[in-house]
């Protein structure tokens, strides 16, 4: 039996998606008792998500940039921290219905779960921010954001966080993790905000963690100078492919096998 799965997205080139999933669905057909097929879907507008995700028969997909809450409103179902973050990242056809959920932020939590964290910063008031950002207060750890402009700090006051410009974070703040949510870095060597700062910040940090997957960012180069404990993105990528391929099959497959094998991909 076929099973067919995608990632929709715009621009959707980078995705790495397929090679995650598909290299499980290639080792493990026997196990999983289907041949599944991933690719990458380009989706030129977003109230188009829901028409492409079935009329191309998906069983599930990843939804990414810029239309988690696109997936969010679209689906038939929201379980889980989706409901409070507002944006999907995952989608699964149960029967004729769609479920959405969110394992981007589940996906980060598996990366610090065992940190010993009670404050974090977080820079960037995106959709990584908003994941990130409710689920750390899940975890009642206390959590400050700030970025450069102030729209997108809104959504975060509304949830009651703490939330600054970047330029006028109070500067006797201490963190136990700052997390670069920004793209800053990402195609290029600049800052999430100004290095005085950041050196401060990381300074007394005990963590430093980026979600910028596939290089070291500057970002995190600079933590490492400061002899702080820095992760990128890598492993919450994996982790969120990983929490959606389970929710994809049902969880039939044994987590570190799934694990190991992502981890040959990238
Ligand atoms: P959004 O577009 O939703 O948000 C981008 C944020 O970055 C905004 O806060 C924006 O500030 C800020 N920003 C952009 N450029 C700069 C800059 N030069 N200096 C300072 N701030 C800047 O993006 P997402 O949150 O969805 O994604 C952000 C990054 O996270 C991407 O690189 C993405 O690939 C990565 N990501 C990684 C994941 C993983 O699994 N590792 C999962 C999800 C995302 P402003 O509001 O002022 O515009």
């Amino acid at each position: 039996m076929l099973k067919f799965f995608g990632v929709f997205g715009n621009p959707i080139k980078h995705s790495q998606s397929p090679l995650l999933h598909n290299c499980v669905f290639s080792h493990k057909m026997h196990e999983l008792g289907f041949f599944g097929i991933y690719r990458r879907i380009f989706l030129p507008q977003e109230n188009l998500l829901r028409a492409y995700f079935e009329n191309l028969s998906l069983s599930g997909a990843n939804i990414t940039l810029p239309f988690k809450e696109a997936a969010f409103r679209q689906c038939d179902e929201v379980r889980g921290i989706a409901k409070e973050i507002g944006a999907c990242n995952a989608w699964v056809k149960e029967d004729s219905r769609i479920v959405g959920y969110n394992t981007d932020a589940e996906g980060f939590y598996e990366c610090v779960k065992d940190y010993d964290l009670k404050t974090a910063l977080i820079i960037g008031a995106g959709g990584a921010a908003k994941a990130i950002a409710i689920m750390l207060q899940k975890h009642r750890i206390r959590t400050i954001i700030i970025n450069r402009s102030a729209p997108r700090l809104q959504y975060f006051a509304d949830k009651g966080f703490e939330c600054a410009l970047r330029n006028e974070l109070n500067a006797n703040l201490i963190f136990d993790i700052v997390i670069n949510t920004t793209s800053a870095g990402l195609d290029d060597e600049s800052l999430p905000c100004e290095k005085l700062l950041l050196e401060r910040l990381l300074g007394n940090a005990k963590y430093a963690f980026d979600v910028i997957y596939g290089k070291e960012s500057a970002f995190l180069s600079l933590a490492k100078s400061l002899g702080v404990e820095a992760q990128n993105g890598r492993d919450m990528l994996i982790f969120q492919a990983l929490l959606a391929f389970e929710r994809f099959c049902g969880g039939s497959l044994e987590r570190d096998k799934i694990l190991q094998l992502m981890r040959t991909m990238i």
